[in-house]
């Protein structure tokens, strides 16, 4: 197989086989995946140009029932400092949003219980009558059908539910005694509801192997998610994992490259793990394809309480600052932020 050949088929075809893909990770070189980054930006170029879309990130809770190995979060952990926010302090921090140009607000947290259907629908109701034209993400774990619905229904756009893995031992390796199965049929259910669905997962996870990987990159090509988020695993020090090493950068990069690649349209952001592991991160991905960035927008008083890893980056930068501080790092690579809702082109509610 030749490398190049592969890469090209990707970018005039946005498809590759098995095979293909396979061959393409266990053979990337510099000048290889250069070329790949290359035709990574050049497609987002095509349905994006240079915009670079920013959505507030609010932390609504660090509770949570689940326990991922992974996640600092995690039940387990003893040591972790519990908070939850009330709905004015949500509101305050979709008010801080707006004003500073971001018309998305990602509100996101462990799967805590004390969130009921009744609460979501009241906060995000709160939020929608005054920000009727900005758009509402949720990132919060598994929940049936209806809950999804009645959210849907209240006005919540979009919904960020990374598939981890799709490779079922690898994702039951570090999810003990949960369903595979559930969370895919959660990202279905979320789709057939209407939500932009995000799917996505975590590059260098313990044992992953670049078969795990190439499970991934078929699995969003079939399952077409709106979004893909995609960051290296970082171990946090309180977790099952603590002791293995962070995904590394140049295979994060490449793996957002190839997605980039296989679904031209997808809102692909530059995560903040990416940035955690390497100052230049957050530029690398959005030179390789990425076309979102998540500031954070939680009260400056929770945000070392949300710790789903070690040395999260930009966590007590002040919002003015950092959407200051963003804007011209942004200009200066030659790109522009774009302060409208953002939708991904083929979804419209
Ligand atoms: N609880 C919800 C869920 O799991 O879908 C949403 C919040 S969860 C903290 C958001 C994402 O953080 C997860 O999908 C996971 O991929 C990522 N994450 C958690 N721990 C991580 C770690 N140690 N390194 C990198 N990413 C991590
Ligand atoms: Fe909870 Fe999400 Fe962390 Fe898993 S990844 S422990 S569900 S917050």
């Amino acid at each position: 197989m030749d490398i190049e050949k592969i890469i090209y088929k990707l970018y005039e075809e946005n498809n590759a086989t098995r095979e293909e893909l396979l061959y393409l990770l266990d053979n990337i070189d510099e000048k290889s995946r250069e070329l790949l980054v290359n035709l990574a930006h050049k497609t987002r170029m095509k349905y994006y140009g240079n915009k670079v879309y920013v959505r507030g990130l609010i932390e609504l809770t660090s509770y949570c029932k689940k326990d991922c190995k992974y996640c600092g979060l995690r039940r387990n952990n003893k040591n972790a400092q519990r908070y939850r926010l009330t709905k004015e302090e949500v509101l305050e921090c979709v008010r801080k949003g707006d004003k500073l140009g971001y018309k998305t607000f990602v509100m996101q947290g462990g799967e805590d219980a004390y969130f009921t259907d009744e609460i979501m629908v009241d906060i995000i109701k709160s939020i929608k009558k005054e920000f009727p034209d900005n758009a509402i993400t949720l990132s919060l774990g598994e929940r049936s059908y209806e809950s999804y619905k009645k959210m849907f229904d209240a006005g919540a756009d979009r919904y960020l539910l990374r598939h981890e893995s799709a490779s079922k031992e690898l994702y039951e390796d570090i999810h003990t005694n949960e369903s595979f199965e559930y969370r895919r049929e959660c990202l279905k259910n979320l789709k057939e509801i209407g939500y932009q669905t995000g799917a996505g997962f975590m590059v260098g996870i313990p044992n992953q192997t670049n078969e795990d990987l190439v499970n991934d990159f078929l699995f969003v090509k079939e399952f077409e998610p709106a979004m893909c988020g995609i960051g290296p695993f970082i171990p946090h020090k309180d977790t099952p994992l603590r002791d293995y090493p962070h995904g590394s950068l140049e295979k994060t990069i490449t793996c957002l490259a190839i997605v980039r690649l296989l679904l031209p349209k997808v809102l692909l952001p530059a995560t903040t793990a990416l940035s955690s592991i390497d100052k230049t991160g957050r530029d690398q991905g959005i030179k390789a394809g990425g076309n979102v960035i998540m500031p954070n927008l939680s009260p400056m008083g929770v945000r070392k309480n949300y710790s789903l890893y070690d040395n999260k980056a930009y966590i007590l930068d002040e919002d003015a600052e950092y959407r200051k501080m963003i804007g011209e790092k942004i200009e200066s690579l030659g790109f522009e932020i774009e302060t409208t809702r953002g939708d991904n082109p083929d979804f419209r509610k």
